[in-house]
């Protein structure tokens, strides 16, 4: 059975880089009717971890992605993790280095003197006499001194290291005896039962030492699948200006779970020249191994145009809850309809659409002056004091389309063109030349609003003649 995991560092939110990787784990997992688990890696305690782990479980549950079973958090687990250390150390597989931070800097500066890599010369490696006072010793795993270690990649294909460019006798252990995260890892990933690692390549580099410890162990190892990173429109790493943030920013910035997730599986990965995946889809088509080998590039054009297509597509109940927080429930059943209808098709994040509700709802106290000199040239005034008297002597004006008779019936009667009500109508009721449909506005704020603005607009042209 496939079991993947998705193992952040509590560093204070879920970034979109690691909700990503999540994903793709979560979707293989699904794909394969395998599991997904989660494991916290909290061993740093300097950081506010229990804040910092609730935060990737909030964004989990606003991006709806259910894991399997309990959560591991790797500071429950220091008692596994030095059951292991002993082991190695029984098995002659690891060793106390006693090397002293000093000790430590001189052999470092020479090698960098002779243009070698630093790295430790293993000294303590086969060491059996009276280790020297005062120091507390780290632990170092035994690592093959020569050859190549080779990943088979799920994605990249073969990545050869060759063991003189990257390893060392690797420090599992600190002096204080708290076990480093490449030795962490590769117990959880091997006791949780993780056969296929999807991670970003930024981990690349540790992988070959994670193998190291699996061999030293005896497990098996799992399947890697190393995804490129995501990069913004210069080719370079994804900055927090660019996008790279906490997932739940996305959320205050008024973007549905649901374009998130079609965004973030289209970044390296595609299926022919599809745009839209459903959820559903996603977990029947997505395969790992499928992943581009170049890294992706971060595009938010693409978002807010999945972000629009998601919030054209919600029922008027669904959106209506999402924008609760804003004016739309002063409104009655029918005429919260009519707004989310007529802006839904405009907007492309709650945000915009937030926007457009308190735009038509609040009476206009700017009028862009552009649009005013534009529009009220003429007879505009007389127009819409016609168009006043008219509506407030037609009975039952509930729908756009009563609205849209009364002003085709004001046009009639003048013998004009509907641009000469349209336009200085549109000034009183939004401020400007742009927007929603006239007769919607009209049926949300009802006739008494719409005089209140025509006669608004009217005195103001009044204060500047
Ligand atoms: N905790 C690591 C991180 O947040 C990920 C470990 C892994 O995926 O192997 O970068």
């Amino acid at each position: 059975m496939t079991t993947t995991r998705f193992a952040p560092s509590p560093t204070g939110y879920l970034h979109i880089g690691g909700l990503r990787t999540a994903l793709l784990s979560y979707l293989w997992a699904r794909r394969k009717g395998g599991k997904f688990v989660l494991r916290i890696e909290d061993t740093d305690q300097s950081r506010n971890n229990e804040e910092a782990a609730q935060a990737i479980l909030d964004a989990f549950e606003w991006m709806g992605l259910e894991y399997d079973g309990e959560i591991t958090y790797q500071s429950q687990r220091g008692e596994i993790y030095k059951q292991y250390l002993q082991q190695l150390l029984d098995e002659g597989k690891a060793y106390y280095c006693y090397m002293s931070r000093e000790e430590l800097d001189a052999l470092r500066e020479e090698q960098t003197a002779n243009k070698e890599r630093p790295r430790y010369d293993g000294r303590y490696r086969d060491f059996d006499g009276t280790p020297p006072e005062g120091i507390e010793p780290v632990i170092r795993i035994k690592a093959p001194q020569e050859g190549s270690i080779t990943v088979n990649d799920g994605i990249k294909g073969d990545i050869r290291f060759n063991v003189d460019d990257i390893l060392d006798d690797f420090i599992i252990a600190r002096s204080d005896g708290a076990p480093t995260y490449n030795f962490v890892v590769t117990i959880d990933d091997a006791l949780m039962g993780i056969n296929e690692v999807i991670r970003g390549d930024d981990h690349l580099s540790n992988t070959p030492k994670q193998m190291v410890v699996y061999e030293a162990l005896g497990f098996d190892l799992p399947k890697f699948y190393h995804v490129p990173m995501i990069h913004n429109q210069q080719g370079k790493k994804l900055s927090k200006r660019d996008g790279a943030t906490d997932v739940m920013a996305y959320k205050a910035m008024g973007y549905l779970p649901e374009a998130l997730l079609n965004f973030l599986v289209r970044l390296g990965w595609s299926h022919g020249d599809q745009e839209i995946f459903s959820m559903e889809e996603m977990k029947s088509l997505f395969d790992p191994s499928d992943i581009n080998k170049s890294a992706s590039i971060y595009n938010v054009e693409k978002l807010d145009w999945l972000n629009a297509h998601y919030i054209k597509n919600l029922d008027n109940t669904t959106l209506s809850a999402l924008l609760e927080s804003h004016d739309i429930y002063l409104l009655s059943h029918d005429k919260r309809e009519i707004i989310l209808d007529v802006i839904k098709d405009r907007a492309k994040t709650l945000e915009e659409m937030a926007k457009l509700i308190k735009e038509i709802l609040d009476t206009p106290t700017e009028y862009d002056p552009k649009a005013l000199k534009k529009a009220f040239k003429g007879e505009a005034v007389s127009v819409l004091e016609s168009f006043m008297s008219k509506s407030q002597s037609t009975p039952d004006l509930h729908l756009p389309s009563d609205y849209h008779a009364v002003m085709e019936a004001v046009v009639n009667e003048l013998g004009i063109g509907f641009g000469k009500i349209g336009q200085p109508l549109r000034v009183a009721l939004i401020g400007r030349l742009t927007g929603p449909g006239l007769d919607s506005v009209m049926a949300i704020i009802g006739v008494e609003e719409t005089t209140k603005r025509i006669k608004n607009v009217i005195a103001r042209l009044g204060e500047e003649a």
